[in-house]
């Protein structure tokens, strides 16, 4: 049987990670009525023998995936300075370590014929002459050109920069594979602007989009994140997000995204999510 390969137009899928048994996560997902999404690779996940098993799994179970978002060990989401000091390139400690799994990630999702990677670059400075900006901006074009040659694009995901600050990034970078993964809840959830405005100025370089929902963080708290909550529930307005999508011709996968801790709610929230948007991607 010939793997498939492609997603129909706006097709829902949902996201979960790696680092259990392939099957089991596969199924899981299909259990929630999808037969596409992103599979995330965790930082400590070992690599080594993990293309066979999920290879093998993908065939098996006839699921399409059509991204893999990256993270790292030592990263942790508690609240903006936290998110600063450890997520994506800008520690600098971890660079290097960092641009090493990123690209032997690339090398396993291309063994899987999986075309896109992602991950949080972290706060980008705004600052083009800040000897940070240019190492990422730097590290960003290398990563560029090694999922290039595996035949992927890389994309950035959204939500801890202003989409101006983005777009400004991405032409800097200057590499054509370079594309966004868009997630409307964490431009609010990072409070960084309207989402469905910034997905009209992102428009022409979103690759792949997540569909999460969130509440804006709490007034006069400095550095608290928002809160993410099941699709529909909060303020990215779900109707007006998947009209813009259509809007600016999007045609990838929407891929529903739930961080909620407990996997049974998680499990339990996405499949109400699969429903909301089956109604709304026509
Ligand atoms: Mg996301």
């Amino acid at each position: 049987m010939q793997p498939v390969t492609t997603v129909a137009e706006r097709e829902v899928g949902a996201l979960l990670w790696a680092g259990r048994d392939p099957r089991v996560v596969l199924q899981e997902l299909k259990e929630l009525g999808v037969r596409c999404g992103q599979i995330g690779v965790p930082g400590e996940m070992p690599l080594e023998g993990a293309a066979t098993l999920w290879r093998d799994a993908i065939g098996a179970e006839a699921f399409v995936v059509t991204a893999m978002p990256v993270a790292y060990v030592g990263e942790s989401y508690t609240d903006i300075p936290t998110v600063q000091q450890t997520v994506g390139f800008m520690p600098e400690a971890t660079r290097a370590e960092r641009e090493e799994r990123t690209r032997a990630v690339s090398d396993f999702a291309r063994e899987l014929g999986v075309g896109s990677i992602s991950c949080h670059v972290g706060f980008v400075p705004e600052d083009a002459n800040d000897p940070h900006y240019v190492a990422v901006r730097d590290m960003v074009r290398r990563l560029c050109d090694h999922c290039q040659a595996n035949g992927q694009t890389f994309a950035l995901e959204t939500g801890q920069e202003p989409a101006t600050v983005l777009m400004e990034f991405i032409a800097d970078v200057d590499r054509p594979n370079l594309v966004i993964n868009f997630d409307p809840a964490n431009m609010i959830l990072y409070g960084t602007g309207d989402p469905i405005e910034a997905l009209g100025i992102v428009a022409s370089k979103v690759g792949s989009v997540h569909v999460k929902d969130g509440h804006w963080p709490p007034p006069n708290v400095p550095g608290a994140l928002g809160t993410e909550v099941p699709l529909g529930q909060g303020d990215v307005g779900m109707e007006r997000y998947v009209a813009k999508l259509k809007e600016i011709g999007y045609k990838n996968a929407l891929v529903i995204e739930r961080e909620v801790e407990d996997h049974q709610q998680r499990l339990h929230d996405m499949r109400q999510g699969v429903e909301l948007l089956q109604g709304l991607r026509q």
